[in-house]
């Protein structure tokens, strides 16, 4: 097998394909539409796929906007992560019109090698990233169990391989006291508020003892009706992130801790409940990184594997990367300082020329790296060595 022939095959056949991918970029981009009514970014996404020869399921796992196109057959199964979603009143200020783009397009660029070494080549379609964490549910229902790998690539500032993301949970929490008047009667009164900010405060105590890449950040969702009426109810809405699970656990406790002390304090009953679907950190396959980043450097991005500046967050990439031997890459869309992800300027990126070239480039070298691991039985068990070792 002349894997240099096949990769030379896979990087005309995106090429071949400009002009539908930047129009598929485009059209997300001008049509955003929130996780979990993506109907026609997966609409747009899977047509060009099916016209392309591979096979298409939709509403997958129990999800309208999921779906799983696959080419090839037998294994291995190699697998390329869609996302189409946007955000609430910015569009896609994540540019995951690009993502979706890119992994679409780096799949037909692999059916080259799919038609001469066997296997199959999947796009997952996997919805809702923003708001409802999509791969997560698709994780716990088994939409990534037949995977040997799965690659996807994230517009951001820099060309990188290596995502650091944390694990993260959701807790929601609820103080109920009892209303009095709080001029006249303040001391028939349970200020179910005031439990609430002494819960920061403690919060805010605890966060000097922290690890130094854990977070704890949250917002009060109801504070009370009146000013002259003691608050019986106040909500608040609370993320806890750490590097690894184990940590998470120990912080979650803590966290818990402070609310407790606070309910101590001041008599008012606290219900709480942490979301029932959490973020993994993401496990970085480095073997698998190590391809891309040489493909990404043979096309002419400059690409490395980690950036000193890297910031971190979560993604339900981590849920799906300590199943599968995986790659969170970036790619860079733009390089202004006031650009930052999540931003109108960074939506602005995700329609650019320098958007759209970044997502040919990340689409030919995820097909180019399917080519690899297609071509060298070996290859791929080297990837799957590092996954077991770090498992
Ligand atoms: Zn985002
Ligand atoms: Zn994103």
């Amino acid at each position: 097998m002349d894997i240099e022939r096949l990769k030379t095959l896979v990087i005309s056949e995106v090429e071949s394909h400009r002009g539908e991918l930047y129009d598929l970029g485009h059209k997300i981009h001008d049509n955003p539409e929130l996780g979990f009514q993506e109907k026609q970014a997966v609409n747009w996404l899977s047509g060009f796929l099916a016209d392309n020869g591979f096979t298409i399921e939709r509403g997958i796992y129990g999800l309208e906007t999921a779906f799983r196109a696959s080419y090839g057959r037998g294994r291995p199964v190699i697998a390329l992560l869609a996302e189409y979603d946007a955000l609430p009143e910015m569009g896609h200020a994540c540019g995951h019109n690009l993502i979706g783009t890119a992994s679409a397009g780096g799949a037909v660029g692999a059916r080259p090698a799919v038609d001469e070494c066997g296997g199959k080549i999947v796009v997952i379609g996997t919805p809702a990233e923003e708001l409802y964490g999509g791969k997560c549910t698709m994780a716990q229902r088994g939409a990534f169990a037949d995977l040997d790998a799965a690659m996807m690539v994230h517009p951001g500032h820099h060309n990188t391989v290596v995502t650091e993301a944390l694990a993260c949970q959701g807790l929601n929490v609820e103080f109920f006291g009892k209303a009095s008047h709080a001029a006249g009667r303040p001391e028939a009164g349970i200020n179910a508020l005031e439990a609430m900010i002494l819960s920061f405060n403690s919060i805010d105590a605890l966060r000097q003892h922290i690890k130094s890449k854990a977070r704890i950040h949250g917002i009060i969702t109801d504070g009370g009706q009146a000013p002259n009426v003691v608050p019986a109810h106040s909500a608040g809405s609370f993320l806890v992130r750490a590097p690894d699970e184990a940590y998470l656990d120990e912080l979650k406790e803590k966290v818990l801790n402070c609310f407790k002390g606070a309910a101590q304090a001041t008599g008012a009953r606290l219900e709480f409940k942490w979301d029932e679907l959490s973020y993994s950190p993401v496990l970085n396959n480095l073997t698998l990184g190590r391809l891309f980043m040489q493909n990404m450097n043979r096309i002419g991005r400059k690409t490395r594997m980690v950036d000193p500046s890297q910031s971190f967050g979560s993604t339900d990439f981590g849920n799906v990367s300590q199943l599968v031997p995986g790659i969170h890459a970036s790619v860079s869309i733009t390089s202004r300082q006031d650009a930052a992800t999540h931003s109108p300027q960074f939506a602005e990126a995700a329609a650019s020329e320098k958007g759209l070239q970044a997502m040919m480039d990340a689409a030919t070298a995820m097909g180019m790296t399917a080519a690899d691991l297609l071509a060298d039985s070996e290859v791929l068990v080297k990837v799957k060595t590092e996954f077991f070792q770090h498992k």
